[in-house]
């Protein structure tokens, strides 16, 4: 875990810097906002600790063209001022938490420990397309809310084909998506999985088209229609 330390208050940054790397996490310390600006650009932290009185680009600045790059990393920053407007205005512009000078290092701690875990929360494991469900994690399948009957193999087939949506994959990525399992895969048995897929899956409106010498896609559902 790489966290960025913004902070021009040498003794602070230096008792920071110390505690958190005692806690397991590379810190790179920046004295000023534009060396944050430059680091944060092209390097990529797990977590920016944001002092906002800075030399230079101050940390609101800092902040803002973090978020203007449209760059995630979590921002905590370090606010001696306790206004309630400054600390909605440092929400607003962006920062993700914010803690109050002085600093109490186990506050502190438990801040970055809480914005690490949140920036490493895995996506929605769900695809939803139409009336067709895919529990990713899960490795299930519903259609119109029943469970779906798939094979391993035609299981792992239709997820490739899900999360390209609309997207052409040829045979070889299918094939390719397939390895792990025991036999060898041939172009002929991905047309047998694909055409059962589309046996199970047609009767719901879910279509898997053949281009002609391209591959195959899963065609986005059309919106439920006006059934409110
Ligand atoms: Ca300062």
């Amino acid at each position: 875990m790489r966290i960025l330390l913004v902070e021009d208050d040498t003794l602070l940054a230096d008792g920071l810097a110390r505690a958190l790397r005692q806690s397991g996490y590379l810190v790179e310390v920046a004295a000023d906002g534009r060396t944050a600006d430059r680091w944060l650009e092209s390097d990529a932290f797990d977590l920016t600790i944001l002092d906002l009185g800075l030399p230079g680009l101050d940390g609101c600045q800092v902040l803002q063209r973090l978020r203007a790059r449209r760059q995630r990393t979590p921002v905590l920053v370090l606010s001696a001022r306790e206004a309630l407007e400054e600390r909605v205005r440092l929400l607003d512009l962006g920062a993700d938490d914010y803690v109050v000078k002085p600093v109490a290092l186990v506050e502190l701690e438990a801040r970055v420990r809480a914005l690490i875990r949140r920036g490493q929360s895995a996506p929605d494991p769900t695809i939803i397309l139409g009336r067709l469900t895919l529990d990713t994690v899960g490795k299930r399948a519903w259609l119109n809310d029943e469970a779906l009957d798939l094979t391993a193999r035609e299981w792992a087939a239709l997820e490739f084909l899900a999360l390209r949506v609309n997207r052409i994959v040829n045979k070889e990525q299918i094939m390719q998506s397939l390895y792990g399992w025991e036999e060898d895969i041939t172009p002929n048995a991905v047309e047998k999985f694909i055409s059962r897929l589309r046996n199970k899956l047609e009767p719901a409106g879910i279509v898997i088209r053949t281009v002609r010498g391209l591959g195959y896609y899963l065609e986005k559902p059309a919106e439920a229609d006006g059934t409110a």
